[in-house]
């Protein structure tokens, strides 16, 4: 294990990547936003929320470094040095150690020991703590939240930061007797932590930065993005977007699309988080807006923000909307 002086030497000229996977409504988001806060250095953090709805897995994104100028990316973390896992069920649902680096460190919270998590997630060649978190939070807290805890074991294995700034990070987060309790419950954490260390350290100065093409082969038009920016692709409309889940069922409003008033100048395309703004490949073999796909539009109303022309109004949900997709 790195002691605090070696991580400080390497975070001179290197950035510590830590991905955390959690259930929405765990607080993993809160979890990264804290490493953030409880860092001497620069560092940056990004939620991925999936399906947006409680229960569903969720990921967070950490990036650290002494040095502003290797973590100005916002990318999602794909090589991470460490992983924490909130929840223990996700081990067999999700690829947690997708891309973790060979002698990483892998902290759960769970009840299982070193064989058994290896034999879940497939590797033997990084490091593993686990840390009871739930019957912890639930001593110290009086609830089933576990995100503190787990930055805890994190310390533990990986002391990025000091508990004391990490419980200066949370006093300013929470407020009265809750803060209190989160910083005995990390205290907790780290004596309790189970580790299983494989005499490997994780390699800081690998660069981890993958482009993104290479993450996304299949995405449409990503070899052509040279075009502008614009995607192109054989089929008439591009199809991506979250087709496997309804976020349209969450909107509050159908947002009305006005195909006068439109001059196809597709911000709204650009800046929609769910894809729901429909193009469909002309005659002239260009994209133009076509619509917007109500059964995945959720009501952000980005779209009708940015237009510039106001070509884009809404009105509370009340049966199927004029905008509604093409066929
Ligand atoms: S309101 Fe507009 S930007 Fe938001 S999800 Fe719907 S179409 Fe996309
Ligand atoms: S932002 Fe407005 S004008 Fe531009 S493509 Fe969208 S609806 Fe049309």
């Amino acid at each position: 294990m790195l002691t605090p002086e070696q991580f400080k030497e390497l975070l001179k000229d290197n950035v510590i990547n830590l991905r955390i996977h959690a259930r929405g409504g765990q607080g993993g988001v809160t979890a990264s936003n804290l490493c953030v806060e409880a860092f001497y250095g620069y560092g940056v953090c990004q939620p991925l929320f999936g399906a947006e709805r409680m229960g569903s897995p969720t990921e967070s994104y950490v990036r650290l470094s002494a040095n502003d100028d290797l973590v100005r990316s916002n990318e999602q973390v794909y090589s991470p040095h460490f992983v924490c896992v909130l929840d223990p069920s996700l081990l067999g649902e999700i690829n947690v150690t997708a891309g973790l680096a060979k002698g990483g460190w892998l902290i759960v919270n769970t009840t299982l020991n070193q064989e058994d998590i290896q034999n879940i997630v497939g590797r033997t060649d990084i490091n593993v703590a686990t840390i009871d978190a739930t019957r912890i939070a639930l001593e110290v807290l009086g609830r089933n939240i576990t995100n503190t805890i787990i930055l805890g074991a994190l310390l533990r294995v990986g002391p990025i930061f000091t508990v004391e700034a990490l419980a200066d990070a949370i006093m300013r987060r929470f407020k009265g007797e809750i803060a209190g309790k989160n910083v005995a419950a990390i205290k907790q954490a780290i004596e309790e932590t189970c580790v299983y260390d494989i005499g490997l350290d994780p390699d800081l100065t690998m660069d981890t930065k993958i482009p993104w093409q290479q993450v996304f082969p299949g995405l449409p038009g990503f070899k052509e993005l040279d075009k502008a920016g614009v995607w192109y692709c054989d089929e008439t409309v591009i199809e991506i977007g979250s087709n496997q889940v309804n976020t349209g069922s969450w909107g509050e409003w159908d947002m009305i699309w006005d195909e006068e008033k439109c001059t196809d100048c597709a911000q709204c395309w650009y800046i929609c988080p769910d894809f729901s703004i429909i193009r469909e490949k002309g005659e002239d073999g260009l994209w133009h807006m076509k619509g917007i796909d109500i059964l995945h539009c959720k009501s952000c109303q980005n779209c009708l923000e940015i237009c510039p022309v106001e070509a884009i109004s809404k009105r509370l949900k009340q049966g199927p909307a004029s905008c509604a997709a093409p066929e």
